[in-house]
């Protein structure tokens, strides 16, 4: 394992708190070791040793994919990263040389376009960062602890600690910190608590989406080569709703993920149920390589209701001592893939704050972030909001632009310039705005995008003459 990066040389305080001991308060920890004497990392639940599901973050089950930008800033935070994941099982691939994707009823062109992925199980992800936090000399973990509630100055304008309990009851602890980050997911307590200390309700974004996964594990068939690690399905909507995705993981596994919007998944354990509804998907290239494979577990199901928005930036006033990160400030439906990427580029920033010290920096983090989501946030609620029964206000001009990022996304089928901006920015490491460029803007409105929807599309499967099927 790669040695941890020293404390800054002058760092910006004493004490730091992190709660919530999953991708994002990991990544936070890491961020803030550099700018703290000290940090204490709290988790609810008891970390296991090795790559485990835990209680507290029951979608690990399901395939996660890390896009470019986060997997860059795992590289700064933890340098050698990368070689550490590789070195635990993971692959590392590049987005559209090894990852064969039929996006709205297109197949994207394949070929190296020099933007990484990750494909490992969640558990495994979180493990190795979590063995890069405990060898951090200077961060103490309190597993097996719950954030109750904070402490703060007389005055409330200042969080000052936090109090600690067994989960489920016991004795309360007072822990003080210069800066508490509630890393602690979607259903962070932090609205009602600061609710409670005077300040008004943070205001909330939601958009309902009833989106379902059905997910499960199966050994990869010997000899299937496919000429891709992972395949995506993605529907075009509004009048598609189904995706299915295979993404290989540590182990010579496939992690299957089945489901769709509105409610449309597979059930939840009925084996002939997954297999039907892979059978119903647009294109048969995934039910063909499932029925091949042998699956090694259970299905497992989750139902995520609602894109949610915390809009801290714009409360009146927020104590100082406090940052929220994470899904806690911020989470998408999972199809996109950005909740992981979005928690570190949070982080990043709120590192970025340190360095002009600690006052203030709680004003400074929760205004940034605020605009640093918009884009994410855009890119989610557009593809949700184009299905009509999902609620939410469609910003003026939403069918133009949604004419314009089908446009665009065709000519991207075609023209590798154009597909190198649309991936740059599905994968973070680009604006949204590289799309709407006056360069762009001129191709995109002139070309004829071809009528060819599957000239990209994987060969049909090949096993190995041996193999039974
Ligand atoms: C089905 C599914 C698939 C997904 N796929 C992707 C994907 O492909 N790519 C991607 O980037 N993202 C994906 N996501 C989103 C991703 O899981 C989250 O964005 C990511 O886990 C970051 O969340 P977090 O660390 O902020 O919070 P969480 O992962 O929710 O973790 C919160 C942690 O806080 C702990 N905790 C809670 N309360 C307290 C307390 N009071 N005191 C102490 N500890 C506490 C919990 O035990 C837990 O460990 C997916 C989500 C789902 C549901």
């Amino acid at each position: 394992m790669s040695t941890p990066t020293p404390l800054s040389s002058t760092p910006a305080g004493k004490h730091a708190l992190v709660y919530g001991g999953s991708i994002t308060g990991l990544i936070a920890v890491g961020v803030l070791s550099h700018h703290f004497e000290h940090v204490t990392f709290v988790e609810r639940d008891r970390f296991e040793h090795g790559p485990r599901v835990r209680k507290g973050v029951p979608q690990a089950a399901h395939a996660h994919i890390l896009l470019t930008r986060g997997l860059n800033i795992l590289g700064e935070v933890f340098p050698g990263f990368r070689e550490d994941l590789k070195a635990a099982g993971a692959l590392i691939l590049d987005m559209t040389e090894h990852h064969a994707w039929c996006m709205g009823g297109v197949w994207l062109p394949r070929g190296r376009i020099g933007l990484d992925f990750t494909c490992q199980s969640r558990p495994l992800l979180e493990w190795v960062i979590r063995q890069r936090i405990q060898a951090l000399p200077n961060v103490t973990v309190r597993d097996g602890s719950e954030v109750t509630g904070f402490q703060t100055s007389a005055d409330k304008a200042r969080v000052t600690g936090v109090r600690l309990q067994a989960p489920g009851g016991g004795e309360e602890e007072l822990l003080e910190a210069e800066l508490v980050v509630d890393a602690s997911g979607r259903g962070s307590r932090t609205p009602q608590w600061l609710e409670a200390l005077g300040y008004s309700r943070v205001e909330e974004t939601l958009i309902q989406v009833d989106v379902v996964y059905a997910s499960r594990v199966y050994q990869r068939p010997r000899g299937f080569e496919p000429g891709w690690e992972m395949m995506s399905l993605s529907p075009r909507l509004p009048e598609q709703r189904k995706f299915g995705n295979i993404q290989r993981i540590e182990g010579d596994r496939w992690l299957v993920a089945l489901g769709g919007w509105l409610g449309e998944g597979p059930s939840a354990t009925n084996e002939a149920d997954f297999l039907e509804f892979a059978r119903n998907l647009p294109e048969p290239h995934l039910y063909e390589a499932l029925r091949h494979a042998e699956p090694l577990g259970p299905i497992h199901h989750y139902r995520f209701s609602h894109n949610q928005r915390r809009h801290y930036e714009r409360m009146p006033r927020f104590p100082e001592g406090l940052a929220v990160v994470g899904d806690a400030l911020c989470s998408f439906n999972p199809i996109y893939g950005q909740g992981m990427t979005t928690g570190a580029l949070q982080a990043h920033a709120l590192g970025e704050h340190l360095r002009q010290g600690l006052d203030g920096v709680a004003q400074r983090y929760r205004r940034h972030v605020g605009q640093l989501l918009a884009a994410a946030w855009s890119m989610a609620a557009t593809g949700d909001l184009r299905i009509p029964e999902v609620e939410g206000k469609r910003p003026p001009g939403f069918a133009l632009m949604n004419w314009y990022g089908d446009r665009f996304q065709r000519l991207a089928t075609q023209d590798p310039e154009t597909l190198r901006t649309f991936m740059g920015v599905v994968h973070m490491v680009e604006s949204p705005a590289a799309m709407a460029s006056p360069r762009r803007l001129l191709e995109v409105l002139t070309a004829r995008p071809g009528s060819d929807a599957r000239k990209h599309a994987p060969k049909p499967m090949a096993i190995a003459s041996n193999q039974a099927v």
